[in-house]
Order: structure tokens, then C-alpha cells, then sequence
């Protein structure tokens, strides 16, 4: 008997041109990015479109101060040794996050030590992080995951108390807000990525975000080959005094973002729209669980993730099968769905061989001591829980909108109502995911 699914042969409800591809480009990006080509300026700290980058993203944030930096993971670097963070310190950072939130403190030397997340709004949870503070740690990065801020002021607090640094990894929340402060304004210093995917996009590049002089300076040198510039000839002096990187941005891309900066308020708004469109219609169907914005926050929607319940839908099958099962007719039907991080950072094998720089490099630092980071898998069972049973829905970005949403919603509804026909394709060869092109990859 033939099926009601397009995984079991049926006509699929979305077609690939039901959407439309992230960044929006606009007459603004093409007349700023045209300027530079007119100036033939294209490089240099002070040049035009980076300057004006910084001082416009440090007004939309209402901090003090902003460098471009050539990436988000260079910009959490450059906070990390402008803090003084170094060799066989300890650094707490969320078990779910993508990589660069914890090989950025590796590339310092230092000891990711990973903390459990929420289970509501998959943001680090503080209690955990209590739970991990020694005497080695020394910072905190809290992770403003897929746009939903993390709890600062829980977080602030037990920095205080602890004497540590928080540094906020904001690179997937550009706009987002925790009770009334603009996310990566509230710890020493904030990251962002501009990155093609992330809600600001100049194809790569970062901001770097601080309201603190000192950490401006150190950070301004670590990002810049430790070389200070000449203050009477402007010239670079080329005689380092510390150890820097070379992590600056340029013209072009400077300039793109400018040009995405002028519509990030209404992008967001159209994510923010999207995101309560979907969460009002899937939260309704059993099984479902539409993401969570905690009350007085403004949550970006970066990625828009639903979670899988089979118990709640009735279905009685392992978590992590069901939510496979019902990612690949999903995808059958046309909605691009697929993960984004797979399993908790600590599972990682990068962490699990703990290879390093060297031999063993920085762990050998505090084994030597006596000191050993397990990194065990089940010590981040939230996570796990969370990688086992949640999608990405693709469709959430501008200039996506209703309609998208409405055949989204249509497809999720005809999969829940056939979950009997899911379960049989669930071993089905099919592999859930979007194409690059979606998030301007060529
Ligand atoms: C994108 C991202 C980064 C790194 O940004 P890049 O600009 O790609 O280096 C760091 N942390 C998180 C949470 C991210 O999503």
C-alpha cells in the first residue's frame, strides 16, 4: 500500500525554491563595499570602513570600545590573553557550544574545563559551573547559544564571588538582550563573529568588545603581532614587546557588515517572527518542544532547534531514534533540517586524545601536578540528552517568512500525523542537512 509520506514515495510538500538564501544583500551592501573600491584603500587599523565598523558597532551595543578582528575564535583569543589568562589556568566554558568557544583557551595555553547547559534554554547552567571552579580557574565563558542569552546575572555573581573573568561568547547573538543589557557588554569583553552563517555577516571576520581601557590595549597588541605603532609618525614600530597574532580584518568585509548592520534590527525582527510563528503551531503538536526564551530577554534565533519527545508523541522508541526517524521524513518532505553540533565539545576527539601541542600540550601542564582532565562524555548528560533529541529548522533566516513558515508547519504536521509510516523508513539511507548555498557558501 502506498504511503502518505514522501519518504514513503508521495510528493514532497516543499520544494528547495520555497527558499531563500541567507545573507540579504541590499543597495547598501553594494554602495559601501563599492567605496571602498573607489578608494582604493583596502587594509589598515585606522582605514575608513573598519574604523567606522568599530565605532558603529560599539554605538549599536552601547559599549565603549570595538576592534574588527579577522574572526570570532580570534576575537575570544585576544580576550583570553588581554586577560592575563595563561599556561595551566582553567577555563569554564559550556559542554554544548561549537568548537572555538574551547580550543580558544587551548591556543592560550590554558585548560578548558566543560560545564553542563540548561535544559531549557541550552545556555551553560551556573550551578555546574560552581560545581567546576579550583583554585586554577580563572575565567568564564558563558555562550549566548543560537541567539538565547545565557543567565548573567547568576553567572556575574559567582564570577565576583570567585574573582573570575566572564568573557561572552557572542557570536551567535548580535542584537540579543538579558534584562535590559545587550549581550557581549556584560563580561570584560565580548566576541562576535561575522561569519557567513551568524545573523552579522561580512563573509569572515569578528568584533572584539570591551568597556575596559586596559583590555582594549592588551587586546589591540595581541592582535596585532604584540608591535605597538609610533604615536608621533603613526608608523608600526616592528619591535614586538609581547607575543601577538596576526587577527586583524580589512576593508572589504568591514564594509559588508556595515552594510548588513543598517537592516540587522529588522533581520532580527523577521527572525524573532519566524521563530514565534513556528514555536505557536509545532508546540502544539505532541512530541514537540518549541526552543525557550527566558523572560526579559530578547532571544535572536540564530538557529531555530526543536526537540523530539517519542513518549509525548506517543511513539515508543529511543529518543535519538525517533528524533533521527523524524529528521529523515522531514527532509523527505522537503524542510531542511539536519544538527549542527552532534555530540557534547568534550566528546570530541581533540579532547578525548588530548593530544595537543607537543607532548600533550597544555594538559601535561597540571598532569605533571597530578592534576587530569577526564573529559568523560556522561559528565554532560544534559547535553547529550540535547544532541540526542534536537533538529535546526533552516528556514528561519530572512527574507524567509510566512509562507515558508505556513509549509513548514504543514509538513511537520503531515509527519506527526503518519509517525507509524516514520518509524518504518527510520533505517531509510537518507541524510538530513542543508546545502551551503543556503548560508552563501559557494
Ligand atoms: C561562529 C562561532 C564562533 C567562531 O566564530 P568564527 O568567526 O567562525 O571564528 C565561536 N563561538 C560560537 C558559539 C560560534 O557560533
Amino acid at each position: 500500500m502506498p504511503g502518505k509520506l514522501a519518504i514513503s514515495g508521495a510528493a514532497p510538500m516543499l520544494r528547495r525554491e520555497d527558499y531563500r538564501n541567507w545573507p540579504v544583500i541590499t543597495a547598501d551592501d553594494r554602495r559601501l563595499v563599492g567605496e571602498v573600491l573607489d578608494s582604493g584603500i583596502v587594509a589598515g587599523a585606522t582605514a575608513p570602513q573598519v574604523a567606522a565598523l568599530q565605532k558603529e558597532w560599539a554605538e549599536f551595543l552601547g559599549a565603549r570600545y570595538c576592534l574588527t578582528t579577522s574572526s570570532g575564535t580570534a576575537a575570544l583569543h585576544m580576550a583570553l590573553a588581554a586577560a592575563g589568562v595563561g599556561p595551566g589556568d582553567e577555563v569554564i566554558v559550556p559542554a554544548y557550544t561549537f568548537l572555538a568557544t574551547a580550543s580558544c583557551v587551548l591556543h592560550q595555553m590554558a585548560i578548558p574545563v566543560f560545564a553542563d547547559i540548561e535544559p531549557t534554554t541550552y545556555t551553560i547552567d551556573p550551578e555546574r559551573i560552581e560545581a567546576a571552579i579550583t583554585e586554577r580557574t580563572r575565567a568564564i565563558i558563558p555562550v549566548h547559544i543560537q541567539g538565547c542569552p545565557a543567565a548573567m546575572d547568576p553567572i556575574l555573581e559567582l564570577a565576583r564571588r570567585h574573582r573570575l573573568h566572564v568573557i561572552e561568547d557572542a557570536c551567535q547573538a548580535h542584537g540579543a538582550v538579558y534584562r535590559g543589557r545587550m549581550c557581549g557588554t556584560m563580561g570584560i569583553a565580548g566576541a562576535f563573529s561575522l561569519n557567513n552563517l551568524k545573523n552579522l555577516c561580512g563573509g569572515e571576520g569578528g568584533l572584539f568588545v570591551t568597556g575596559d581601557e586596559d583590555i582594549l590595549k592588551k587586546g589591540d597588541l595581541v592582535r596585532y603581532f604584540g608591535d605597538e605603532c609610533d604615536e608621533a609618525t603613526l608608523r608600526q614600530k616592528y619591535n614586538s614587546s609581547i607575543l601577538g597574532y596576526m587577527y586583524r580584518n580589512q576593508e572589504l568585509p568591514a564594509a559588508l557588515a556595515r552594510g548588513q548592520l543598517l537592516h540587522l534590527r529588522e533581520h532580527n525582527e523577521t527572525r524573532i517572527r519566524n521563530a514565534e510563528h513556528l514555536s505557536r503551531e509545532l508546540g502544539r503538536i505532541p512530541g514537540i518542544i518549541a526552543p525557550f526564551c527566558p523572560p526579559d530577554c530578547r532571544h535572536v534565533y540564530w538557529f531555530y532547534a526543536v526537540r523530539f519527545d517519542p513518549q509525548a508523541a506517543g511513539i515508543d522508541a529511543d529518543p535519538r531514534r525517533f528524533r533521527i526517524a523524524v529528521e529523515k521524513a522531514l527532509f523527505r518532505e522537503g524542510v531542511l533540517v539536519g544538527q549542527w553540533q552532534t555530540m557534547p565539545v568534550p566528546a570530541q576527539d581533540i579532547f578525548q586524545s588530548r593530544i595537543g601541542i607537543g607532548r600533550r600540550y597544555p594538559w601535561a601542564i597540571n598532569e605533571a601536578r597530578g592534576i587530569t582532565y577526564a573529559y568523560d562524555p556522561h559528565d554532560y548528560p544534559v547535553s547529550q540528552m540535547l544532541c540526542d533529541t534536537y533538529t535546526n529548522v533552516h528556514s528561519i533566516h530572512p527574507p524567509n517568512g510566512e509562507e515558508l513558515n505556513e509549509k513548514v508547519v504543514g509538513a511537520f504536521r503531515k509527519v506527526f500525523d503518519h509517525l507509524g509510516e516514520v518509524m518504518d523508513h527510520a533505517d531509510d539511507d537518507i541524510r538530513p542537512g542543508f546545502d551551503g548555498r543556503l548560508y552563501g557558501v559557494g
